[in-house]
């Protein structure tokens, strides 16, 4: 039984950042006691493999530091997306 209190719950995907739906039940992942999120499987499985990266990523502290450090693994990979599926 689902309760409808929590049916327009938005979470955010702590991978790519983005806004997601709690409503695909395959794309949830559980660490440390919490519930996370993501828009895709390539997403999810990012964050399985490396969880404490990404929830450092979510510090808005260290926004500046992460959107360097993405820019500088953009170029390290030859301009391919680290991030996400779309
Ligand atoms: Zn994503």
């Amino acid at each position: 039984m689902e309760k409808p209190t929590t049916s327009n719950q938005i979470f955010i995907d702590p991978v790519c950042l983005m806004k997601v739906a709690p409503g695909k039940k395959n794309l949830v992942f559980t660490h440390q006691m919490r519930t996370y999120y993501f828009c895709a499987e390539s997403c999810r499985k990012a964050f399985e493999a490396n969880p404490d990266k990404y929830l450092e990523s979510m510090s808005p502290k260290r926004k500046g530091w992460w959107g360097r450090y993405l820019e500088r693994l953009n170029k390290a990979t030859g301009g391919k997306p680290p991030k996400c599926c779309h």
